[in-house]
């Protein structure tokens, strides 16, 4: 029986020629490297540009040239619907029906929204549930929620710990810490993909387990949407949000989303509102009494940035035509491969962090470096500087992420090459 993987770089070629993916990544502008494509491996921080952006911003900038404030109605794309263009094909990603999503704000913004609306704790039910080591923004928001509403982030906010070898977190420990503190936890807040490990977690039995026990559910899905195939609408999580720079390729500081289920479409809970969130149909009678909008459209505040819109709308289209279950096959073979190359080439260099189990990572592989945070950073900035890109992260590991819309097997052939290369030199 034959391997199913090959380490040799015609190997990794003739499978980059039966892709029946490999068109997409002329789409893409591939950053150079001394004259060449470079190996780019950070879809997880930052995605490349879609060749389609400029023309799409070009022709809003010559729509506001030409036609200025008749721009909203009058405009090839009328910017006054703006943000529906998107709605369609941002639903098809993340496995939602269109009136539950709408792309807006930042991934900050919306996490804060969503808790003003679905963070509503009593003395019984005060905590948050999120994991430790959690990105920034989101233990910054929680903690600020928990203190906004006049609770102690010492008693208000559980910090699931990683029970696993690297730091990962099985369903077991989710389920323990439930069965122990569901009573007194209002809201479970966990990422789809975590940033630094790059585990997956299992968002419907998260969803169930959170719901028996009375809380709201929502994920952050900064490294899942447009990396994994979503189910939102069917999984029943109360509401998700996300940022479209990552995996979603729509470029630095794009407007980001959010996912406010079909149940909540009517909800009396409370929100911070604004005009955009106002029932269209009476919107522009500008009357005092704030009537939202059906869906997660009654969560917009302001009127859209039409310039940031479009190209999140060149973006989603382009993962539309690809069909995520067909990204999420390919990324699959291609981050297996990395994930073989590295255990079979590199096992005296690097050692995987994110779990094994396909079902529970996506695109991105976790490396730490061994020997510590020197050596980790000698890698890494040898790699950048041969036309490696891949992310740091303290102490000692290299985020490396194949993404499938513009990556190749030859590109994980360079990685290995380049760490060999290092390794024999230093
Ligand atoms: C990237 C990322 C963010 C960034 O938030 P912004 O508001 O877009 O700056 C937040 N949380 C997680 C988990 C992320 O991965």
């Amino acid at each position: 029986m034959s391997a199913p993987y090959e380490a040799t770089l015609a190997w990794a070629q003739a499978q980059d020629a039966a892709d029946p993916l490999r068109g997409f990544r002329d789409e893409f502008l591939i950053p150079p490297h001394e004259g060449r494509d470079s190996h780019y491996f950070c879809g997880n921080s930052l995605g490349l540009q879609p060749r389609a952006v400029r023309a799409a911003l070009q022709a809003e900038l010559d729509d506001w040239a030409a036609l200025a404030v008749e721009g909203h109605f009058k405009g090839r794309l009328p910017w006054m619907d703006y943000h529906e263009f998107v709605r369609d094909d941002l639903a098809t990603v993340v496995g939602a029906q269109p009136s539950e999503v709408v792309a807006m704000n930042t991934l900050g913004v919306n996490l804060h929204l969503m808790m003003v609306s679905f963070y509503r704790p009593t003395p019984e039910r005060h905590a948050i549930l999120i994991e430790a080591g959690s990105f920034p923004t989101d233990r910054y928001a929680v903690e600020s929620q928990v203190r906004f509403h006049g609770y102690d982030p010492a008693t208000s906010l559980i910090e699931l710990q990683g029970d696993e070898a690297n730091g990962t977190i099985s369903m077991e420990a989710i389920e323990r810490v439930l069965a122990e503190h569901g009573s007194r936890i209002a809201l479970v807040m966990l990422p789809g993909i975590q940033y630094r490990t790059g585990q997956a977690f299992d968002l419907a039995a998260i969803t169930r387990l959170a719901q028996r026990h009375g809380c709201m559910v929502g994920f952050d899905l900064a490294h899942a949407v447009g990396n994994l195939p979503l189910r939102l609408h069917d999984i029943g999580a109360d509401f998700a949000i996300w940022c479209s720079y990552k995996y979603l390729n729509s470029g630095p500081g794009a407007v980001g989303g959010a996912f406010v289920h079909e149940r909540h479409a009517r909800t009396t809970l409370p929100r911070f509102a604004g005009w955009w969130g106002h029932d269209k149909t009476t919107r522009f009678q500008m009357g005092p009494e704030f009537v939202p909008t059906y869906g997660a459209d009654g969560w917009q505040l302001s009127n859209p940035p039409i310039l940031a819109l479009a190209p999140l709308r060149v973006s989603l289209e382009i993962f539309v035509r690809a069909g995520m279950s067909n990204l999420r096959e390919k990324s699959l073979r291609l981050t297996g491969y990395l994930e073989w190359l590295v255990q079979t080439q590199l096992n005296d260099v690097l050692e995987v962090v994110t779990p094994s189990d396909p079902a529970r990572r996506g695109s991105q592989l976790s490396l730490r470096v061994q020997g510590g945070r020197a050596r980790g950073r000698a890698l890494f900035e040898y790699l950048m500087g041969h036309g490696i890109v891949g992310d740091w992260r303290e102490p000692d590991v290299i985020r490396i992420s194949p993404t499938p819309l513009y990556n190749r097997f030859a590109d994980c052939v360079a990685f290995v090459e380049a760490v060999r290369a290092w390794h024999r030199g230093g």
